[in-house]
């Protein structure tokens, strides 16, 4: 086991990986930026170094940084959390070329599932549904491209091949839309996220987010660690998570877990990952593959047992699975809220310093947070300053203890999106489970104010 792991990331994920090193007996590095000075888990640190000023180009997404601070500190592998470096395949290379692990899969893997157009085709091949759309990307022949939306059938949706974080993506329902919304898609997706080739797919209606966690180690061994219920979002941004997802049954959820897994075989991943699918009418539609740990983690550690950053770094290490696929058990149910520190309704951010925090206790709650009372929130980063976790023997449980939990919880200084949390937890159709993707949208839509 290693001795030592360099943390590549800030806020809960970064505490979170340190947690997991400290039971692990490992000691943790922590690079920070400026603007992360007086976090806790860096005072709190066995080693932190500052790595750059608060904007992330010159700090957390700073390589050379990043790999010469493990290289003075004697770290021996580098957990890159989700977000900033995690899934950037040259980072992987680069981190593996100087010598050091990669806590995450081969740089080969992620390059693939990177590029949404490769990792549908690798998932075709490995026996994976996924969304009837074109064949790769769009061609340049604006013919071609009609006949493909045609075939597919309105509405369709562009998605960048490239794209993450819910951009780049547009819905067009009529045929004088189409060339436009390419051409916009590729623009923009060149200029986002470097690669300008975009590809189209059949646009749901009114789906389910399901995604299927998996964990694989380097013998070719590959679990699936149940689903996740992530419909609950806005603007193609998750806010609550669920496990499992609520009234799907568990033949229809096994048959593509199992797929799932099979499918890491075949490509020889290694680590965690998810499978992320769109539900609707009974049936599973792949979307794309995340090669990280990600937000909604916690929810599937709650109903397994399981801890998911551990495992990563005991696989990294180049253990094998302590377990099979017949010894995971899940147990009763879980749910997560995503603070974040933004007007509830509106939705502009709200960094600032925090002058009370209180966070919620007692039995089957979970806080991942970095935040405490005094803490400045800095204006440069991501809005998510924790999540609240609750577990439950049933559904109606878990609710319940979220509804405590939220009740209990104080944050004074800065507007967060408790209150909608609050809301949300006893709103009649989310209280009776499996609402579908657009279905916050729609609501806050009725709910304006
Ligand atoms: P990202 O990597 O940016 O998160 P995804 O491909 O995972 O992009 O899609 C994010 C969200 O966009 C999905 O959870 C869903 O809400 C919506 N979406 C993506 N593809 C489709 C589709 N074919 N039909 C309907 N909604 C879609």
């Amino acid at each position: 086991m290693f001795k030592k792991i360099l943390i590549a990331n800030r806020g809960e994920i970064a505490l979170r990986i340190q947690r997991a090193c400290r039971e692990m007996g490992i000691k943790s590095v922590i690079v920070y930026s400026e603007a992360d000075r007086e976090a806790k888990y860096v005072k709190l640190a066995d080693e932190a170094v500052c790595i750059g000023p608060a904007s992330s180009t010159l700090s957390y997404l700073n390589m050379p940084a990043i790999i010469a601070t493990a290289e003075v500190t004697d770290a021996e592998a580098i957990h890159p959390g989700y977000g900033f470096l995690s899934e950037n395949a040259n980072f992987a290379e680069r981190v593996e070329r100087s010598g050091f692990v990669f806590i995450g899969p081969t740089p080969e893997s992620i390059r693939i599932m990177g590029d949404k157009v490769a990792a549908k085709q690798a998932m075709i091949k490995s026996g994976v549904p996924c969304v009837p759309g074109s064949e790769g990307a769009l061609p340049e022949d604006n013919k071609e491209i009609i006949r493909q939306a045609r075939a597919i059938g309105y509405p369709v949706i562009i998605k960048a091949a490239g794209g993450g974080g819910g951009r780049g993506m547009r819905v067009v329902h009529t045929e004088a839309a189409l060339i436009n919304a390419v051409q916009m898609t590729r623009s923009e997706a060149g200029a986002a996220f470097g690669n300008a080739a975009v590809y189209m797919e059949k646009f749901l209606e009114n789906p389910r987010h399901i995604e299927i966690q998996i964990l694989a180690d380097t013998y070719r061994n590959a679990v699936w660690l149940g689903e996740r219920d992530c419909s609950m979002q806005r603007r193609h941004q998750k806010i609550i998570e669920e496990a499992p997802a609520p009234g799907i049954p568990r033949r229809i959820i096994e048959r593509i877990g199992d797929r799932c897994a099979a499918a890491c075989k075949k490509i020889g991943y290694r680590g965690a990952g998810t499978f992320e699918f769109l539900f609707e009418n009974g049936e599973f539609f792949f979307i794309e593959m995340n090669t990280r740990v990600q937000v909604e983690h916690p929810v599937t550690e709650m109903v397994t047992g399981i801890d998911i950053v551990q495992m990563q770094i005991r696989v990294a290490a180049g253990e094998k699975l302590p377990f099979t696929q017949r010894s995971i058990q899940m147990r009763g149910h879980a749910l997560e809220c995503r603070i974040n520190a933004e007007d509830p309704y509106k939705f502009t951010p709200s960094p600032g310093r925090i002058s009370l925090w209180h966070a919620p206790g007692g039995p089957g709650v979970r806080v991942d947070s970095h935040v405490y009372t005094n803490y400045f929130v800095p204006p440069n980063y991501d809005s998510m300053i924790g999540k609240i976790i609750v577990h439950g023997d049933t559904r109606d449980q878990a609710l319940a203890r979220m509804r405590t939990a939220l009740s209990e919880t104080v944050v004074e200084g800065i507007h967060t999106n408790i209150p909608l949390h609050r809301e949300l937890m006893v709103d009649a159709k989310f209280v009776e489970g499996g609402t579908n993707i657009h279905y916050l949208e729609s609501w806050l839509g009725q709910h304006k104010r």
